[in-house]
């Protein structure tokens, strides 16, 4: 018996070890979480030559949209071979095409948003970059699902992180909490 017990004292002080390195890793991620939103959010409009006439303002979240369902984005106009930009700075998370999405560019930006930007023509950024807001990241198309239509881009932010309060009863209206209207964004600045 006195055998075993002392057995056990040797193993007794292994739990606690985890349990203080489990709340470091915890108090790490909450630490790298809050980082990120207090990162300033500076934004640049997405397209060059762009106006407040390039898109529509209602169409985030506009229903119905074909196979999406609901417009998750907004649809800027303009010319092929436009040059699109990074609208904040961020690291570039990837870069590929997807069959509806065509060539498309996602990044990671302040308040850990993701910016899609989607149908382009050519992709100029490189992935696991970080880029500055401004930067090229390629030039507006149809490519995806956008083939036979008028050259836009799609542009879209999402959140990796839910906002469970704009969720509703509206058909998608839970699918809400991932996306953020770019609109105002759009709208306020002006280059
Ligand atoms: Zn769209």
């Amino acid at each position: 018996m006195a055998h075993l017990s002392k057995r056990a004292d040797t193993k007794l002080p292994r739990k606690p070890r985890l349990k203080k390195y489990l709340k470091g890793v915890c108090l790490a991620a909450v630490c790298i979480l809050l980082a990120g939103y207090l990162v300033p959010e500076h934004f640049v409009r997405p397209v060059a030559g762009m106006n407040d006439r390039s898109f529509h303002h209602e169409s985030f979240w506009y229903y119905p949209w074909g196979a999406s369902v609901r417009h998750k984005g907004v649809d800027i106009f303009a010319r092929k071979g436009t040059t699109v930009f990074t609208s904040t700075s961020g690291l570039v998370l990837y870069c590929g095409t997807h069959r509806r999405g065509g060539k498309m560019v996602l990044v990671l930006g302040p308040k850990w948003r993701i910016h899609h930007y989607l149908h382009l023509d050519t992709i100029a950024a490189r992935p696991y970059r970080f880029i500055r807001r401004g930067a090229m990241v390629g030039t507006v198309g149809n490519s995806g699902n956008a083939k036979g239509k008028p050259s836009h881009l799609h542009y879209a932010i999402s959140t990796p992180v839910p906002y469970v309060w704009q969720a509703n009863t509206d058909i998608q209206g839970w699918k809400k909490i991932w996306y953020i209207d770019p609109t105002p964004y759009l709208l306020r600045t002006t280059s």
